[in-house]
């Protein structure tokens, strides 16, 4: 007799939410052909299917070979009482500490994106007392010991009344870098406030909202006209030589084809240390998002990088062991004029089967400990220039320059995971993390899905009926 197999394979099981009742579900990873698949099944909503990589040989890199052991906080801030997701957080289940922790002072905005997941806008007037941002720096403190990398963002952070007092009391706190997400309407038409800005040097970044250079994709994504703010504030920051990452939100169909643009862009300007993509989610006001139609995964996003860069290849990009699932990160340095993509010497065909001579990292602990440390989130451009630097030397088939944070340039891929291709077990290492005035620390995903604004209701429902349900087993 001849059995019938499944035309895929059965790669895992995991736990995600269904997408119309945001209930937790079973689900499971399948692989069909080079793409990857979850499969989920609600009891009241039925089956889903959705994908979450289109090159299944990078998806099972991050999942085999790109691991390490997860960084603990010094301290939890909530109980497991309901399961994952609605107990965030941090709880003790929660598997990786706060690499990069967000703070957002305000819902206020000059802007009002179509993309804005924090749902933004002129109209909304609330700031964060100097009070409450305290307590939230206090929180990542409290967490982290000396944390990494502090993101103030909103809304708009720049236009919080008090937002040179709250500058100096991150700067008051024993935290390594700060970093200001800005969509960089102020920085372009007020030289003299990037002046003050730079008082704050060094551990002081810009992380520049920058989709493309052409306004009819940027009045499409963000609203407005933005293609002159976006020089004019590139010119003062490298006037007054401030860090500045590129921060690109991608759409497919919209800015999908301008990667390699705005990365030619970026190595244009001394101060630009690096572009970081993000592929756009279901998240906040996303006004006509349609996860079939414009859902980028990583996988996809690499290769648009190595098709369109000419500078990366597929090799140079790989999955961030703190969270492989949805982040993925590559590096070049920056020497006497030319740009030379590095990581490819630690790439895929290296680690898994290069000969003798080629760099195998997994079997030199040391050298596995320098990539795992470099390719980690929790870098400011001083920290991956030293990182680099250290782990160059441990390379015996790499001359190692003299390296400073101006010669690194980083391009980095971040997904936001939404509902539908949420995987709890990717969520409990994530490691971007709001902070709340209450003390907790809760994944960016999480935070937009099941905690922020009006949704923190529907989860205190989820969470009653848990523990109904719980009262009733006992
Ligand atoms: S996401 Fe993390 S913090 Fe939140 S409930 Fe799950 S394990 Fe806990
Ligand atoms: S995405 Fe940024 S710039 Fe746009 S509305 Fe939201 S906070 Fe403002
Ligand atoms: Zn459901």
């Amino acid at each position: 007799m001849t059995r019938k197999n499944r035309p895929w394979l059965f790669y895992d099981t995991t736990a995600s939410v269904c997408t119309t009742c945001l209930r937790q579900v079973e689900a499971k990873v399948v692989i069909k052909g080079k793409e990857v698949f979850l499969d989920k099944w609600c009891p009241a909503h039925g089956s889903e299917r959705v994908l979450i990589a289109d090159d299944a040989d990078y998806y099972r890199l991050g999942r085999e070979v790109y691991v390490k052991a997860p960084e603990m906080p010094e301290r939890f801030n909530t109980e497991m009482r309901h399961g994952c997701p609605y107990d965030c957080g941090l709880c003790p289940d929660h598997m990786q500490h706060s690499c990069l922790s967000v703070v957002e002072i305000s819902e206020h905005c000059n802007l009002r994106c179509p993309v804005c997941y924090a749902e933004s806008g002129p109209e909304r007037q609330t700031h964060r007392s100097l009070a409450e941002v305290e307590a939230m720096l206090d929180a990542v403190v409290a967490n982290e010991g000396e944390p990494d990398v502090v993101q103030l963002s909103g809304g708009e952070p720049t236009l919080h009344p008090q937002f040179f007092a709250i500058l100096d009391a991150a700067k008051a706190r024993p935290i390594r870098h700060l970093m200001i997400n800005t969509n960089g309407l102020r920085l372009a038409r007020e030289p003299e406030f990037v002046a003050r800005l730079a008082a704050y040097k060094p551990g002081l970044e810009i992380y520049l909202q920058f989709d493309s250079l052409d306004d009819a994709v940027l009045q499409q994504l963000r609203g407005a006209d933005l293609a002159e703010i976006h020089e004019r504030a590139l010119a003062n920051l490298e006037a007054h030589g401030l860090s500045t990452t590129l921060v690109m939100t991608v759409k497919r169909g919209v800015n999908d084809g301008e990667i390699g643009a705005v990365i030619r862009h970026g190595l244009k300007y001394r101060c630009v240390r690096g572009v970081t993509l993000q592929p756009v989610s279901d998240a906040g006001r996303n006004l006509d998002f349609d996860g079939r139609r414009h859902r980028l995964t990583v996988s996809e996003v690499r290769r648009r990088i190595a098709e369109q860069s000419e500078l990366f290849t597929l090799d140079d990009i790989v999955p961030v062991p703190c969270n492989p699932d949805t982040l993925a990160m590559g590096y070049a340095v920056k020497l006497a004029g030319e740009v030379l993509p590095l990581t490819r010497h630690l790439g895929p065909e290296a680690l898994l089967a290069g000969p003798r001579n080629t760099i195998v990292f997994e079997r030199d602990p040391a050298i596995k400990d320098a990539v795992f440390k470099l390719f980690s989130t929790n870098h400011s451009p001083e920290t991956q220039a030293n990182c680099l630097a250290a782990l160059l030397c441990c390379l015996p088939t790499v001359a190692a320059p003299d390296l400073g944070y101006e010669n690194v340039f980083r391009v980095l891929i971040v997904q936001f995971m939404d509902a539908a291709n949420l995987d709890l077990r990717a969520l409990k290492k994530s490691c971007v993390h709001f902070a709340l005035p209450d003390g907790r620390l809760i994944p960016f995903e999480a935070y937009n899905l099941f905690y922020r604004g009006e949704r923190a209701a529907k989860t205190a429902a989820i969470q009653a009926e848990i523990r109904a349900a719980t009262e009733r087993r006992r």
